[in-house]
């Protein structure tokens, strides 16, 4: 009997799998009209100083609105999207339209635009990037780009087109931010010769910070991570960061920015000049919300 329901269980699974493929792949043929017809857009979520006085930041973070299956986040689309390629468009589409916003906010903040290791690897990026910025007006010191720990260690592979397109990208004054940092297996070694500025530690060592099974060791990491990251000239920004505690704790730990919902959520880009203006009421201090 058990071995029978096992095999029915199977199946199902193996039909439940089947559906998620298909509908995967539908995702991503429907993408490039996607592009076309309005229905992607781009929240935004500011960064904001810990230690003060330096000028603000903003990611941009992609949606799509689905004319049938609502609201999708990333998650639900970045994946397949770099299966199929779809992501070069996606990517480009994003690139352009961020920095346009970018370029009216009034306060003037940099802009984090997330790329996906395909985008590193396709030769175009140098291009799309330098086309976006002079489109805009947007100053190249303007424009960060977020890698995830991740697909920077694989397009940092010698044989590949990435390490020089990033480095290209560096010597004109952008960023280059190493996204989601510690939930990959880097050699840590290797981060002093990525042309990375900025380091960007995971959500998940901010959520262990005040657990009591897991705070000594987030503590541990987070003050290593600041400490090789200045060694290397890199900036630290700590990503999900919650509450005012968690705020306090990163800011006695050396971390240099800090992004979550205890600052904003991610917001259209209308409303980025108002809430950039109450984070830097909260002080008197561009960028360094008070709030921590
Ligand atoms: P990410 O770049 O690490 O972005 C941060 C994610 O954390 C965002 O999720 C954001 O909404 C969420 N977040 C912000 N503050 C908090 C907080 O306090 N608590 C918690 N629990 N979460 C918070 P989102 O928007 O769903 O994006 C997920 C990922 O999708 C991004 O992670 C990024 O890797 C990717 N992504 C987003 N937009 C793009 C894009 O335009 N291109 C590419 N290639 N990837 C993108
Ligand atoms: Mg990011
Ligand atoms: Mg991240
Ligand atoms: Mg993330």
């Amino acid at each position: 009997w058990a071995k029978s329901a096992g095999k029915a269980d199977y199946a199902l699974f193996d039909e439940d799998r089947n559906a998620r493929e298909v509908h995967r792949y539908a995702l991503a043929q429907a993408l490039p009209a996607a592009l076309e017809t309005g229905e992607m857009f781009l929240d935004y979520q500011p960064i904001v100083s810990l230690a003060g006085g330096r000028p603000p930041l903003v990611e941009a973070l992609v949606r799509w609105r689905h004319p049938e299956r609502g609201l999708l986040r990333p998650a639900e689309f970045i994946p397949v999207a770099e299966e199929t390629g779809a992501i070069v468009e996606l990517g480009r589409w994003v690139l352009e339209r961020a920095v346009r916003d970018a370029a009216a906010w009034p306060q003037g903040p940099a802009v984090a635009v997330n790329v996906a290791v395909r985008q590193v690897r396709d030769t175009g990026l140098v291009h799309d990037v330098a086309a976006a910025l002079a489109a805009s007006g947007l100053p190249p010191e303007r424009l960060c780009l977020e890698i995830t720990e991740t697909a920077l260690m694989d397009a940092e592979d010698d044989r590949l087109p990435g390490p020089g397109t990033l480095r290209a990208l560096a010597a004109r004054g952008i960023g280059i931010a190493v996204d989601d940092f510690g939930t990959g297996y880097s050699n840590l070694a290797r981060l002093r010769h990525l042309p990375a500025t900025a380091l960007k530690i995971d959500a998940s060592f901010v959520a262990d910070l005040g657990d009591p099974e897991g705070d000594r060791f987030a503590e541990s990491v987070i003050t290593s991570l600041v400490a090789l990251a200045h060694a290397s000239g890199m900036t630290v920004t700590a990503e999900g960061v919650e509450n005012a505690a968690q705020a306090r704790r990163l800011a006695a730990l050396g971390v240099d920015y800090a992004q979550g919902f205890h600052y904003s959520p991610p917001v259209p880009a209308e409303e980025i000049p108002a809430v950039l203006e109450r984070l830097a009421v909260a002080t008197g201090s561009p960028g360094d919300s008070g709030l921590g």
